[in-house]
């Protein structure tokens, strides 16, 4: 039976941490929330990371703008925020609402400030193996594998989707780490040929029962970053869970897996964020 890789436990330890780091600075970090209309899901997203930097000690100030708001007027308040020297961290709640380019406002903020990790500058930053940030997703899976003692080096490692929120980062995070990568998308051919050679499989792409338990090498861990809500409201990933439990050897639970990890490692850009701008 697969060790269940504990995201909640994991994130409840790291947190504490957070927050003593948090304590340690001369004023509580500040993160700026822009969350334009009223997505249910952003609503939800947004409470529960209001919520997490409270438990930490850091403070938060959301911006709340109606569905109608104009491209204009979100750059305008990126603009502010940037400027602004309470502000350590400045996160954009996605999707914005139908009609705003996402690209312009993010490619608009701060390098010093997105701690999501989405500006140009970052991502190049990554790319070249000298990250500022850790996107949080990607960086949530590595601190996973590493609390498990899983290894990287000279593993095979295989990722269900090329997002640039999820797999392409990941990709070279565990490039980085010595991985030997391979990046699937929906074009892959002959997936299961693949998977089955995987010592450590990260799904994200956001197809429920995708990753059956003929797709897994025995004993291999399996991460399943996705959550997908289903016509009875529950959440699941891509993993056909209980029969995978029994050929890997580690595996992430949905939801209590990699969730609970990307909040954390926003708290921990926003840590950093709040460093290095005081230079602690
Ligand atoms: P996305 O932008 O829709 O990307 C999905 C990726 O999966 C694409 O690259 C797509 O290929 C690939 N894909 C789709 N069907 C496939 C298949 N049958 N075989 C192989 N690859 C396939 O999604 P995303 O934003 O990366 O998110 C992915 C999932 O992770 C979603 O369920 C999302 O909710 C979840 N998520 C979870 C967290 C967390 O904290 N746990 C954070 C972020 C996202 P193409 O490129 O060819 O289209």
């Amino acid at each position: 039976m697969a060790v269940r890789l504990d995201g909640a436990a994991l994130a409840a330890k790291l947190k504490e941490r957070i927050r003593r780091e948090a304590a340690a600075l001369p004023t509580p970090p500040m993160l700026a929330v822009v969350l334009a209309g009223e997505d249910p899901a952003s609503l939800v997203y947004v409470r529960g990371k209001e919520r997490d930097c409270a438990e930490c000690g850091i403070r938060t100030r959301t911006h709340r703008l109606p569905a109608e708001v104009s491209q204009e007027e979100l750059l305008v308040l990126v603009d502010t925020l940037n400027r602004d020297e309470d502000v350590d961290g400045i996160l954009v709640q996605l999707p914005l609402p139908m009609g705003l380019d996402s690209r312009p406002i993010l490619h608009a903020l701060s390098p010093e400030k997105d701690v999501d990790c989405f500006h140009p500058l970052n991502a190049g930053l990554l790319a070249l193996g000298e990250p500022r940030f850790l996107p949080c997703t990607p960086a949530g899976v590595l601190e996973l594998l590493d609390a498990y003692a899983i290894p990287i080096q000279g593993r095979r490692c295989l990722i269900l989707g090329r997002s640039l929120l999820v797999g392409r980062p990941l990709a070279q995070l565990l490039t980085t780490r010595n991985g030997t990568v391979t990046l699937c998308h929906s074009k892959t051919q002959d997936l299961p040929a693949l998977t089955r050679q995987a010592d450590i499989l990260v799904s994200a792409a956001g197809r429920p029962d995708l990753v059956t338990a003929d797709m897994v090498k025995p004993g291999a861990a399996v991460v399943d970053v996705a959550m997908n809500r289903g016509a009875d409201g529950r959440l699941t990933g891509d993993v056909d869970f209980p029969a995978v439990e029994s050929v890997a050897g580690f595996l992430t639970p949905v939801p209590g897996g990699v969730g609970p990890m990307t909040r954390t490692c926003l708290l921990q850009n926003v840590l950093r964020a709040a460093r290095f701008r005081r230079n602690c």
